[in-house]
């Protein structure tokens, strides 16, 4: 109740696409009933969890914020639902996300922009916003969203909550609106870390659904501690001298990296010189992927079909030019563009070569270091509707975020103080696939 209430005072933030609120009321009085009567309950027991409006949950509207699935129904759960509700949690709602998970500020929603509680003039990040900002604003005790290229971690950074991108192949994506199949991971957006711990142990691990998910053994949230031993961390040396950071990004990061020097730890500067590639590299991919995914929205099989079609080339055409928002169409042509003949060669192949050289000097990094210090995002929230007339500069903002989905390795982004204007800041850790119990560990350090 003081979640939902919680809710309704904050309806501006436009955080929820739906509240599932009598639903929430019941399993809670469920979860209630069985607990007094001495059940044995799931982990979750009584833990109130929002979900992004992209993942799939039976018989529940599912959007993508997205209007071309305006009024669509999943017929299935996705696999983290199941998990979820089998130990016991109390799913609460659906929250707002940029379309199809596009977005680094969660301005391209059907639905409108999440602000941030901080400052309800600045965005929330994206393209889990409104995830972030149900756990920023106490919405709820933890949100679900997902990550392709950042859509944890900087909106996490933007609301001060931590987000978590686990190796790739840790969490099934089974049931998650496809964006960039490749990428795109599920992470939790948590108070704590040892939140982030519990959810990773309950989502983690084999679904016949997903091939790519690894048999690895799943991380336990009761081995996570505060790590005492001494770790070899570097640091980007242009998060320090490239104008396009933030002075107070700079000077946090700056603090960081004394204190953890004066607790004994190894922290040196690198240079990564493939930097200026992480994100041609990556919205490359990730549009050629989007395209391909996004063919099946096509009028027929799901969600909006125009009124005005007359036949299948107008189905089609209206369906989709009257359904997808302009971010969407945009990624959609470039996507289409790097994947046709006589291009394919030149931008998709070749972006697939340089990812592996991404992977490879990450990997080596991760090999000679116990983690990898970033800056979340180069700067703090910004102003709503500030850099929406230029894709290109919001592209940008991923810089720091994209390496750890090129390479497929875990990552954390970690609540890092306040600037001068209250506005949050975030700090970033990558580490070595499926080291996550080593990033969570050493996570603490910072909280
Ligand atoms: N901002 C990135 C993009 O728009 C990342 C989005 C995401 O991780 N879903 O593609």
């Amino acid at each position: 109740k003081t979640y939902l209430e919680q809710i309704k005072a904050n309806i501006h933030l436009n955080v929820f696409n739906e509240v599932f609120e009598d639903e929430a009321i019941a399993s809670a009085k469920a979860v209630d009933v069985r607990i007094q009567a001495g059940e044995h309950m799931g982990k979750l027991a009584g833990m109130v969890i929002a979900i992004k409006d992209n993942i799939c949950y039976k018989d529940h509207k599912v959007s993508a914020s997205s209007k071309i699935l305006e009024n669509f129904t999943s017929i299935y759960s996705s696999t983290v639902v199941e998990r979820l509700l089998a130990e016991d949690a109390i799913i609460i709602g659906r929250c707002n996300c940029d379309e199809f998970a596009m977005g680094a500020a969660n301005e391209n929603s059907y639905y409108g922009p999440v602000k941030n509680y901080a400052d309800e003039t600045r965005v929330s990040g994206g393209s889990s916003g409104g995830s972030a900002v149900a756990v920023q604003a106490g919405m709820c005790h933890a949100a679900i969203g997902t990550d392709t290229g950042g859509s944890v971690r900087q909106p996490a950074a933007f609301c001060g909550v931590v987000g978590f991108k686990p190796t790739y192949g840790r969490i099934s994506r089974h049931g998650i609106i496809s964006y960039a199949s490749s990428f795109d991971q599920v992470g939790p957006l948590t108070q704590s870390v040892e939140d982030a711990a519990l959810l990773l142990e309950v989502l983690a691990g084999p679904d016949e659904f997903d091939s790519t998910l690894s048999g690895k053994p799943v991380p336990q949230a009761s081995s996570v501690k505060k790590e005492s031993g001494k770790k070899r961390i570097a640091y980007l040396q242009e998060s320090l001298s490239s104008p396009g950071v933030d002075l107070e990004i700079k000077a946090s990061l700056t603090t960081y990296i004394d204190k953890l020097r004066a607790d004994g730890h190894t922290v040196e500067s690198i240079s990564f010189d493939l930097l200026d590639y992480l994100v041609p590299t990556y919205y490359i991919l990730a549009m050629a992927e989007a395209s391909s995914n996004l063919a099946r929205y096509d009028g027929v099989h799901y969600g909006y079909r125009s009124p005005n079609a007359t036949d299948l080339t107008s189905t089609y055409k209206l369906s989709r030019s009257e359904g997808f928002g302009k971010e969407v169409k945009r990624r959609i042509m470039l996507g289409t563009f790097v994947l046709s003949a006589g291009y394919y060669d030149a931008y998709y192949a070749k972006a697939q070569k340089v990812r592996r050289l991404i992977q490879q000097k990450t990997n080596e990094i991760l090999n000679e270091y116990d983690f990898l210090l970033t800056p979340a995002a180069p700067e703090p929230a910004f102003a709503l509707g500030l850099k929406e007339h230029d894709p290109v500069v919001t592209y940008l903002y991923d810089i720091f975020t994209v390496q750890a989905s090129l390479a497929g390795v875990p990552a954390i982004s970690l609540p890092a103080g306040n600037n001068a204007k209250g506005l949050p800041l975030g700090l970033q850790l990558l580490t070595k696939s499926f080291g996550e119990t080593e990033l969570l560990n050493f996570s603490e350090y910072f909280l």
